[in-house]
């Protein structure tokens, strides 16, 4: 991480944990140990589930606090008859700042594709919300050699027909199927080399300027003990915690990435 332009993003999954008490209880210690140095350093960001949201944005508003928030998911649609969806407009009414987009969680169990990813990525943009698209291979795609190649076909995919001054903003999270949830952990070098590859794709997409805006994460398996080496690597701006973001204490740490060992 060292392009001054680009702020460093800490942000957590909790996928399909946390209640809406238990959230209130995070969100307060989370208050009380952040402090604006942490703040003005890193960007911190939690995609709750959908029914925290309301209890996590009440306390950021009350206590002012600089921490962002999301959506895990979001509706392609905009309003209407699709039971269970939940839009774009109905989470910037919740004052969220993101929405996650093509998680492999999704992409597996719920057959997102990438056409699907695209039409989320737009909505979540006609919504005044910023999409952070994650993208990533499966171990047979890295086993075959073809892990770039298919990582930046899913890039190219989820931005068809963005707009470049989106796209300067978005976020892209590269998160190894293989390394979510698995205590696998991508190498440093390998985190590197695909950010590196992804920066390169969306300069030729669009141009070196947006290129060196988007911020690009390392996801999977992302703990204190080793966020500080992923977080030196020049073109990875931050991470996608999911496990480890459970605890508190432990996110606190990775937000503190430059004092880990
Ligand atoms: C994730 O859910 O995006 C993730 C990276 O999970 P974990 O950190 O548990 O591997």
């Amino acid at each position: 991480m060292t392009n001054e332009n680009r702020q460093p993003v800490m942000a957590g999954n909790w996928k399909m944990n946390v209640n809406h008490l238990e959230a209130i209880a995070y969100m307060n210690k989370m208050a009380f140990s952040l402090v604006d140095a942490d703040y003005a350093r890193t960007e911190v960001v939690i995609f709750p589930p959908f029914t925290d949201l309301r209890s996590v944005q009440t306390i950021v508003d009350a206590d002012h606090l600089s921490i962002t928030y999301g959506a895990q998911d979001i509706s392609a649609h905009e309003a209407g008859a699709y039971t269970g969806e939940v839009s774009g407009s109905m989470l910037k009414k919740l004052k969220a700042k993101y929405a996650l987009i093509g998680h492999s969680e999704r992409r597996a169990h719920h057959n997102e594709s990438d056409e699907l990813v695209n039409a989320k990525v737009k909505a979540a943009i006609k919504s005044d919300l910023i999409p952070m698209i994650a993208v990533g291979e499966t171990l047979d795609i890295r086993q075959s050699g073809n892990a770039i190649e298919h990582t930046l076909s899913q890039v190219t995919g989820a931005l068809k027909d963005v707009r470049s001054n989106y796209v300067d903003e978005s976020v892209i999270a590269y998160e190894p199927v293989w390394a979510i949830g698995t205590g696998e952990v991508a190498t440093p070098q390998d985190a590197q080399d695909m950010s590196l590859a992804i920066r390169e794709k969306i300069s030729k997409l669009y141009n070196q300027e947006v290129a060196d805006k988007v911020r690009i994460l390392y996801g999977g398996s992302v703990k204190a003990g080793n966020v500080k080496t992923i977080m030196e690597q020049p073109d990875v701006d931050g991470a996608l915690v999911g496990g480890a973001a459970l605890d508190p204490d432990e996110f606190l740490r990775i937000i503190r990435w430059p004092d880990q060992p």
